[in-house]
């Protein structure tokens, strides 16, 4: 699998984009940044979208996604989710106020984009790819997938406070590649991640006890761009230190998993 990072941050300035991840053109992870990072022929191979959760900074894209590739797809982009995350979208966000309903655009036979609902814990083929979303700990619905082609795997944490079921997928996935890690807030403002359900570097530092294999390589995402600065230095002084296969995920990123 090759994963290309979108966009990594817990928010949007200039340098820092928030959650997207592509892997091998086709499939997303989330949408949170996806159009700015891509051409018009790039964005137009996209087939399907797994989202995590209902949050602006997962989902922003899709619309403006969705509006660059009316007319110029024949089959619609394919957006996974679990019921309630695709209801807070239709509801929310592609209800013909906040933007156009692109479900029914331009027709309802055949749309640019189709919502599709999973299940939680129901492993899901999508060519290649064996999907299982996971239910992590956050402030609204959220899940993590598990993404396993050709025998190796590739766990995403989504957004999450201190969670279990997650670890407990990652010490069972087949040759697991990689975890994609949520770490948000400085230590110092732990009362807040406890808040937000995210972690900070010392949460996220109890969270890889839960690991079998301490040598997993684990990519930090989602730091906040307003702590950025203090967020690498106690992330490496602490998690990265001794763990030359740990890495703060940056837009641009490419890795072979
Ligand atoms: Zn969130
Ligand atoms: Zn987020």
């Amino acid at each position: 699998m090759e994963l290309h990072v979108l966009g990594a941050a817990g928010g949007e300035m200039s340098g820092f984009k928030p959650s997207s991840f592509l892997l091998d053109q086709h499939l997303l992870l989330d949408a949170g940044s996806v159009c700015s990072a891509l051409s018009l022929d790039e964005l137009s191979t996209i087939d399907h979208i797994l989202i995590s959760h209902s949050h602006l900074d997962h989902v922003k894209d899709l619309g403006l996604l969705s509006d660059l590739l009316t007319g110029r797809r024949d089959r619609p982009v394919y957006v996974y989710s679990t019921a309630t995350v695709l209801d807070a979208l239709q509801t929310h966000y592609f209800n013909n106020s906040i933007w156009p309903d692109f479900t029914k655009i331009p027709n309802q036979e055949s749309p640019v984009m189709k919502l599709v609902e999973i299940q939680p814990q129901q492993p899901f083929q999508l060519g290649d790819y064996t999907i299982t979303a996971i239910p992590v700990n956050h402030t609204v619905e959220t899940h993590g997938f598990l993404v396993t082609k050709d025998g190796r795997s590739l766990l995403y944490s989504a957004d999450t406070g201190p969670t279990d079921l997650l670890w407990a997928y990652a010490n069972q996935a087949p040759n697991l590649q990689g975890i994609i890690l949520d770490v948000a807030f400085p230590n110092r403002m732990q009362f807040l991640a406890d808040l937000a359900k995210h972690l900070s570097p010392q949460g996220a530092q109890e969270e890889l006890k839960k690991l079998t294999n301490p040598r997993t390589p684990i990519f930090f995402f989602h730091l906040k761009p307003g702590f950025y600065d203090e967020l690498k230095q106690e992330i490496g002084a602490t998690l990265l230190a001794q763990h030359p296969e740990r890495r703060i995920l940056r837009s641009g990123d490419r890795i072979s998993l």
